[in-house]
């Protein structure tokens, strides 16, 4: 009595014995089949509140790339801003004022003959070697700080198509004075907080010295990002118990949500979906523990379309009828490892059939188990 069955399991690939099991059987390939795709599901968009979480004394730029290497761990980062107002980019923190002091001392030695430095300064532009490190500075500035504001002045006093030939011909030799700079002049302004971020992908947003002024811009554009469905899973850095409400919006919105703050028990932590410390960021150990959540999240999706596929009305009209079982295809290709779904459904259908199929047919009842 096959016409019995709807149409959608009235196909040669469902052979089992129990239309139970092959009807959830079916619905869990599909879950199954959609997560190995991949689809735009898994974008990642982190936010950075850098007042609240600064990076402290490990370098911004290497900082910022640990955190998109952990935040990757939960799909495809699609999105990078910070916020800070402008007193974080223009305050010198204690270590950076400590280096500083320290490299003017060891400058001092070096120029009175005191101490030598075993291996040489390098221009990291033109190569040349010098023996102490304020000789290197001075070359530097004399020479390469001065051709590429002469590059930046032509560039700027130039228009339209000269103005684009001009930066095209000037990009490389620029990159490579910004690249050595970093290490030889010393910021005018700060420490070179937002062009570290900058270099590393961030946007970085700078807003005015009011307080909540950072957090105000830092949840629009998180809203916004969801708004324009831009991504499906958001980083949050930050401990500022503000946020609670943006995150429970993200969860509400059906987005995952990722905090990482110090601190342990904070609100955030408490409503995101996972929490890390930044030490675990900055020690690389976030991605293991990344990967269970990952899959904890696959879970979810699966249970979630499991019960989206179930048709009690289908169900029903299959468990009323028993002469519908195909005895030959005893040699049913379920296992019950994989599909713990299908074995719920089972045991919790009060189908008398099952136990009929198990006593009649030579079918090991040892694989059921
Ligand atoms: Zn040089």
């Amino acid at each position: 009595m096959l016409h019995k069955f709807p149409s959608i399991i009235n196909s040669s690939r469902i052979k089992t014995l129990n239309p139970y099991i092959s009807l959830s059987r079916f619905s869990a390939k599909v879950g199954f089949d959609s997560l190995n795709q991949p689809s735009a599901q898994n974008n990642v968009a982190i936010f950075w509140d850098l007042d609240n979480k600064p990076p402290n004394s490990f370098p911004p730029f290497e900082a910022a790339v640990k955190l998109k290497t952990a935040a990757s761990s939960f799909g495809v980062v699609r999105s990078m801003v910070a916020y800070a107002n402008q007193h974080s980019f223009s305050h010198v923190p204690k270590f950076v004022r400590e280096q500083r002091r320290e490299r003017k001392l060891l400058n001092q030695l070096e120029n009175k003959g005191v101490i030598k430095s075993i291996e040489p300064y390098i221009c990291k532009v033109c190569g040349r070697r010098f023996y102490t490190n304020e000789k290197l500075v001075n070359h530097f500035k004399q020479i390469h700080e001065r051709e590429h504001q002469k590059r930046l002045n032509q560039i700027e006093s130039a228009r339209g198509s000269r103005r684009v030939k001009l930066v095209g011909k000037y990009s490389m030799k620029m990159d490579k004075y910004k690249y050595a700079a970093r290490d030889v002049l010393t910021p005018k302004v700060g420490y070179g907080l937002a062009d570290e971020l900058k270099r590393a992908g961030f946007w970085v947003g700078t807003v005015l010295n009011r307080p909540q002024a950072a957090d105000v811009a830092l949840r629009d554009h998180m809203v916004d990002v969801m708004d324009r469905r831009k991504a499906e899973c958001l980083v949050l850095v930050s401990d500022d118990s503000d946020f609670v409400g943006i995150l429970k919006e993200a969860k509400l919105r059906c987005l995952k949500t990722v905090v990482v703050g110090d601190a342990d028990d904070g609100a955030l932590k408490r409503v995101a979906d996972a929490g890390f410390s930044w030490t675990e960021i900055l020690m690389g150990n976030a991605k293991k523990e990344a990967v269970s959540v990952v899959g904890k999240w696959k879970d979810r999706d699966i249970l979630k379309r499991l019960e989206w596929t179930y048709n009690p009305e289908v169900e029903r009209k299959l468990n009323g009828s028993e002469d519908m079982f195909d005895d030959e295809s005893e040699d049913q290709d379920f296992d019950n490892t994989d599909h713990e779904n299908s074995c719920d459904y089972m045991l919790k259908g009060d189908s008398g059939a099952w136990w009929e199929l198990d006593t009649e047919s030579d079918a090991d009842p040892s694989e059921l188990q």
